[in-house]
């Protein structure tokens, strides 16, 4: 049988650590892949490159799924963040980021079960990049919000939560102050709601949003919105299940999707072999669904949930004393 093509960038910081772990615990599921090794970040600039090189861009169109380490972008150099390039070229419009209680995870909320997902627009809002100085003390970035971006997102996170037997959506806004961009965001939100009748569609403002995040959690289910809130509202939502070692997320496209973890770098880890992978290998299963080979990532969740249950072997950031590796070991042989 033909092998499944996926590219590879193993990233920088822990992303090299993490990623050897990961393809351990999937080809350990007897998934045959070729695996394509590409660079971008750090690891493409020291060879000179671009932070994104093109040919990593074209690789990953040509091949159609990438599994991606964090990458580093050098502050203050005048390169502009990997990530952003890479999800703009891809134009991976929706970054979807489930926050799931793990059993045996410690954390503010152990006591309450929670599964929600934050589905982040990925290319538009302030991260467009557009920033000058019109004066030495006056720095100005510019808020871009279209209509058709508003509306693919919306449909994409309504569309999701059908699939996923979801029961509310909720719009996660500002559109109390930034009337025309957010209230255009709202307004396409409405107007894809009226299609998916099945759902509780509503909305909040994201500091209200936040707020409740932290008091009422379960509350909330698939939570749509524009790029700024999505990074604060998704880190703040891995904080409550257990940690960003354990918050996976996917950047989806119309025509290639690259999963990578929430998490960055973490250069003050790196290279001690003592990062937790689960956020790559959770991203990796999400992979493994968006491929169709469901019965491979059960495995995985599975085994993970046993290794967390278990508490026996957990890496430090969970408040265990496993290492990288040892951990990647307990995985494998807990879904054997
Ligand atoms: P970025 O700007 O790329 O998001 P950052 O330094 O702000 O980078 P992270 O790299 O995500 O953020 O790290 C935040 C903290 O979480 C660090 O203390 C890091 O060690 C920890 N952390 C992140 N990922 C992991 C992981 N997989 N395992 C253990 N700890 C992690």
């Amino acid at each position: 049988m033909a092998k499944t093509r996926i590219a590879v960038i193993p990233g920088d910081g822990i992303g090299p650590e993490i990623m050897q772990a990961t393809i351990a615990i999937l080809e350990a599921t007897g998934l045959e892949a070729e695996w394509v090794e590409l660079d971008a970040g750090l690891a493409a600039i020291e060879k000179g490159k671009p932070a994104v090189p093109p040919e990593t861009i074209d690789a990953i169109r040509e091949i159609g799924t990438a599994l991606k380490g964090p990458t580093t972008t050098p502050s203050g150099k005048g390169h502009k963040s990997a990530n952003v390039q890479l999800r703009q070229a891809l134009d991976l419009f929706a970054n979807v980021r489930p926050a799931r209680t793990l059993p045996g995870v410690k954390g503010a909320f152990a006591h309450i079960h929670l599964d929600m997902i934050i589905v982040r627009e990925n290319t538009e809002d302030l991260y467009a990049g557009i920033e000058y100085q019109p004066h030495p003390d006056v720095a100005q970035a510019i808020k871009v919000i279209t209509r058709p971006g508003c509306a693919r997102l919306v449909r994409y996170g309504f569309e999701m939560a059908r699939e996923q037997g979801r029961k509310r959506v909720t719009a996660v806004h500002k559109a109390n102050i930034m009337k025309l961009t957010d209230g255009m965001f709202l307004e396409e939100f409405y107007k894809a709601a009226a299609d998916y009748p099945e759902f509780q569609a509503d909305d909040v403002i994201v500091d209200n949003c936040c707020m409740q995040l932290v008091t009422r959690p379960e509350q909330f289910d698939v939570l749509v919105t524009e790029n700024l809130y999505g990074d604060i509202v998704s880190d703040l939502c891995a904080g409550l299940v257990g940690g960003l070692g354990l918050a996976p997320g996917a950047n989806i496209g119309e025509h290639c999707a690259v999963f990578e973890a929430v998490h960055g770098s973490a250069p003050d880890i790196a290279g001690r072999g003592v990062a937790n992978p689960t956020a790559l290998l959770l991203s990796a299963v999400m992979m493994l669904h968006h491929l169709g080979l469901h019965d491979q990532a059960s495995r995985i969740v599975n085994s993970v949930m046993r290794v967390c249950s278990d508490g026996k072997c957990l890496t430090v950031d969970l408040g265990g004393r496993a290492n990288t590796h040892e951990y990647m070991v307990e995985v494998i042989n807990q879904s054997a």
